[in-house]
């Protein structure tokens, strides 16, 4: 029977059918009780999908996994992975399933993508499922990064599977459906180059540059100028994260895509007060993903798709070596300029490094900014929205937050002599960003059945540049008695 939903949207397999060596059909665990917790009716339009329907007993049961729609084959994804630095060679997904693919409204193609559906081939010694607080976690972050304007997978749902799962405690269980431009990893070309397969990871790599650089088929070495590409795609993307002060907390290459969307929110966090070794995962206990190393370790990963593409690069891998390490080296450099000038707008300064004798240079001053918020404890997000305030002339609110009155005076004379501008500033940086408290509070609401405080800090977050009285409590920082936010793994 052709549903309404069903009749607007057709599902694909062109993953499962075009790299049938990294898809292993599965079936999603029947969920007992499935209830919706949460549905993103905006992101369901874009894809073509009727919200109303989704909303039906049919519709969530689409979104769990257990009504499977015409032309949708579910595959369990195989990738390997460098975890902390020790390397994996067979991950794949554990819990999750690509549904399939969907062209949206916009032509674009979009995977849908369950994770909790149940144990598939990869588990290993997991339970292939997900619970309430970190799925609506993922649900959270990735529409305030997408609101940030931040290239993110995106939400589509959250589904109560009905079943209580163990953990610590027993907790109840869910699925979150998650779209992405598509699934694929460093660690899906890290698998493939380990097949010793090279026409499987020639496959894999047309499949990338159709779906993510097209641009690339023309060039004179299209597997170059795709890996060219990812870097291009993860310097941007680590910029605007350091910019915007988030820490992704487990860059295992399995968790970096090719297409440069954030994926797999696990122990993330947004930082409260500025510190470069700010971590929240649990696990990191040696500080890898800290804060001010992402960049770092992003550039690391790359070296890994590097590696993994030498023989598409070159047939002698020899003589694939040296385009491989130039197009890597261009990582810094745009890494740096996005950083240097998405920090510059959050001061409201022009492009350009022009300053004056009074002023000093733009680099200077961004500088300057850096060595205040070092010498903190200043609230990141605060201060530059607090400093838009200063840039309208009033200086109250920014004053009040740093330690160094006289460093920061002189700092602000030089900056203001520049004139610059509080309209720009506030449109880069955000009120509302997820506040670690908050979510807290709001999953732990959650989890005990009141959506509640979770749908107010969704509104909240999903508008971050605007203003609106009566949200003042979800553009303050953390209670003292908050103490130092840890993420656990448990996810
Ligand atoms: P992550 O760090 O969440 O990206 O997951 C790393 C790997 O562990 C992936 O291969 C996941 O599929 C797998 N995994 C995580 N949690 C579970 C679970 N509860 N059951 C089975 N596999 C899991
Ligand atoms: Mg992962």
């Amino acid at each position: 029977m052709t549903t309404a939903a069903e009749s607007t949207v057709t599902f694909d397999g062109r993953f499962a059918r075009e790299l049938a060596e990294l898809a292993v059909p599965w079936q999603a665990e029947e969920a007992q009780d499935p209830k919706l917790l949460v549905l993103n009716e905006a992101l369901a339009d874009e894809l073509g999908l009727d919200p109303g329907y989704l909303r039906t007993p049919e519709g969530v049961r689409l979104l769990v996994g257990n009504r499977i729609p015409e032309g949708a084959t579910p595959v369990a994804q195989a990738y390997a992975g460098h975890q902390f630095g020790g390397y994996s060679p067979l991950l794949g997904d554990g819990r999750a399933l690509l549904l399939g693919e969907i062209t949206d409204s916009n032509g674009r193609l979009r995977d849908i993508h369950l994770k909790g559906s149940g144990r598939t081939p990869f588990a290993r010694a997991g339970d292939g499922r997900a619970v309430v607080g970190p799925m609506l976690r993922e649900y959270l972050v990735s529409e305030a990064m997408h609101a940030l304007g931040i290239p993110t997978t995106r939400s589509l749902a959250v589904v109560g599977t009905g079943r209580l799962v163990r953990r610590d405690d027993m907790l109840p269980g869910a699925v979150l459906a998650r779209v992405a431009a598509s699934h694929l990893r460093v660690g899906s070309f890290q698998y493939a180059r380990a097949t010793d397969n090279i026409e499987l990871l020639r496959r894999l790599a047309d499949h990338a540059i159709s779906r993510h650089y097209p641009a690339a088929a023309d060039a004179d070495n299209p597997y170059l100028a795709l890996f060219a590409g990812v870097v291009s795609s993860q310097a941007s993307l680590l910029a605007q994260w350091m910019l915007v002060g988030f820490v992704h907390g487990v860059m295992n290459t399995d968790n970096m895509t090719i297409s440069g969307e954030t994926i797999d929110y696990g122990p993330c966090a947004f930082m409260d007060a500025f510190n470069p070794a700010a971590v929240y995962s649990s696990i990191d206990v040696g500080g890898r993903y800290a804060y001010a190393n992402q960049p770092v370790i992003a550039e690391w990963n790359l070296a890994r798709l590097a590696e993994s593409m030498l023989p598409l690069i070159n047939e002698d891998q020899e003589q694939a070596v040296a385009p491989a390490v130039e197009a890597l080296g261009a990582f810094r450099k745009q890494y740096s300029d996005a950083w240097f000038a998405g920090m510059k707008t959050k001061l409201g300064l022009p492009a350009g490094d022009a300053g004056t004798p009074e002023s000093g240079t733009a680099s200077e001053l961004v500088d300057g900014a850096i060595a205040i918020l070092k010498d903190g404890p200043v609230d990141y997000t605060q201060f530059f929205r607090n400093l838009g305030q200063a840039a309208r002339g009033n200086f109250k609110p920014v004053r009040g937050m740093v330690l160094d009155l006289s460093a920061f005076d002189a700092w602000a004379e030089r900056w203001q002599s520049l004139k610059p501008d509080a309209d720009l500033m506030d449109q880069v940086n955000p009120v509302y960003i997820p506040r670690n408290h908050l979510v807290e509070e709001a999953l732990a609401a959650a989890t005990e059945g009141d959506m509640e405080p979770f749908t107010g800090l969704l509104e909240a977050v999903r508008a971050p540049y605007r203003e609106r009285p009566g949200l003042e409590r979800y553009a303050e920082g953390a209670p003292e008695e908050f103490g130092n936010y840890m993420t656990f793994c448990g996810t």
